[in-house]
């Protein structure tokens, strides 16, 4: 029997509705951008296995340096203990973050790292004396499967189920340019009350909004709008974070530094699960006490796993090399050519591009939506290439080994798939 019909007994994938979507893709061995399946079908990963193995699948630089780390600790329980990988990985990390941030704390994933984040700013008010429970959050925000970062996230129809147990949150749109002003009506409607603890959110770039991007001069107002209101600012660069925005983190981007930074996916090259939460040392003091109860009584079995702090720290190495800077720049720079070839497309209703994040919006209408996207999923997966359309946008995040042949091969289904919608 196949593997993916093996899989159909005992397994239940995430974010699949099984009854509409019973197949899957049964992938034997990924290399550098290539995905082979079962059937010996190659595939290029054009969106870096959700935005994880930017450096190439199974890198060998990142591999061997874990293959040698298991041979000396692998699990350490991380309270009252430390480690050297952990001790590395701080250092390397603070080199490349936003001057502000000074400390880390370790978890799993990225809905964990928002978790870990929301509850930070929410304490940081607590241990001052001064009870507030609100946050403020995007409208169309994603950051994470987990209640606070469900909560924090737009309002769908997939967490219908659990809206009413959701943390209290006010939603305030995305900044285009035009709306700014508004933004900051709204805003201090909201923060009448003397009760919003934070605001959490995706800077310049929004994954699972289809790669929505923002103003950043409007971005830039929200956040200092928050910091002349004590409201403490959680940015999840989940997505957003290790090179993708053409800076190490898009923070970097923005005049007003965020309080505490979430951080996930390319952290650790996609060899192994991991996320951070890393905070400004006025956040850390807020903790720093005599009492107990004011510490952060939040932990996870496997936080700062040594194999995962040791494929941080190597893709850490790799994102600031030449080679892969030079990558950044190349990749950047054709997806500008791109970018001025099929914008005038009639099927192209839009483009957008932060860094080497390219989404190109198709001109079609709304009732064709449909399937539309099982449509173009599979039109790319037959020549080769997968990409995962999100409603009506058509996004690439290849990692940053991508060759030159193999992002024109990108650029080239998407150019044909505008001949099928
Ligand atoms: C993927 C993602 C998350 C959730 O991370 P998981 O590791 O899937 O829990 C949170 N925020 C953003 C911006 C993301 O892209």
């Amino acid at each position: 029997m196949s593997l993916k019909e093996r899989d159909k007994k005992h397994l239940w994938h995430p974010l699949t509705q099984h009854k509409l979507h019973p197949e899957t893709i049964a992938i034997t061995k990924a290399k550098g951008c290539i995905l082979y399946d079962e059937d010996g079908n190659e595939y290029i990963d054009a969106i870096a296995s959700w935005y994880t193995c930017m450096y190439g699948h199974c890198n060998e630089y990142i591999t061997n340096r874990v293959a040698s780390q298991m041979q000396q600790l692998d699990q350490i329980i991380f309270s009252g203990f430390t480690h050297e990988p952990a001790i590395k990985l701080s250092e390397a990390l603070i080199k490349i973050l936003p001057d502000n941030q000074n400390k880390i704390f370790f978890s799993d994933n990225g809905s964990s790292a928002v978790e870990i984040g929301i509850k930070m700013a929410l304490q940081f008010h607590f241990n001052k004396d001064e009870k507030r429970h609100i946050l403020i959050a995007f409208e169309d925000g994603f950051h994470g499967d987990t209640f606070g970062a469900m909560s924090v996230s737009g309002l769908s129809v997939y967490n219908g189920p659990f809206e009413d147990f959701f943390l209290e949150v006010k939603r305030i749109p995305t900044p285009d340019g035009k709306n700014n002003e508004a933004i900051l009506n709204t805003l201090n409607d909201i923060v009448r009350t003397n009760k919003v603890a934070g605001f959490v959110y995706e800077p310049l770039v929004q994954g699972a909004a289809a790669m929505k991007m923002h103003d950043l001069k409007g971005l830039n107002a929200i956040l200092k709008f928050c910091k002349d209101h004590d409201i403490i600012t959680v940015a999840d660069e989940v997505m957003t974070g290790f090179g993708k925005t053409g800076d190490y983190f898009a923070s970097l981007h923005i005049d007003t530094k965020p309080d505490i930074m979430c951080l996930s996916k390319a952290l650790t090259g996609g060899l192994l699960p991991m996320g951070l939460t890393t905070c400004s040392e006025e956040i850390y003091q807020a903790f720093y006490s005599d009492d107990i109860r004011k510490g952060l009584f939040h932990g996870h079995t496997y936080s700062a796993n040594p194999l995962a702090c040791t494929a941080a720290l190597a893709s850490i190495e790799l994102l600031q090399s030449e080679t892969i800077q030079q990558n950044i720049k190349i990749i950047t720079a054709s997806h500008n050519v791109f970018d001025e070839h099929i914008k005038t497309h009639p099927k192209v209703k839009s483009t957008r591009q932060t860094g080497v994040i390219f989404a190109l919006d198709l001109n079609v209408e709304m009732k064709r939506y449909g399937n539309l996207r099982d449509k173009l999923f599979q039109f790319f997966l037959d020549r080769g290439v997968f990409l995962r359309p999100l409603g009506n946008t058509i996004y690439i995040q290849a990692p940053y080994t991508i060759t030159k042949e193999q992002l024109q091969k990108i650029y080239q289904v998407t150019e044909d798939v505008l001949e099928i919608v």
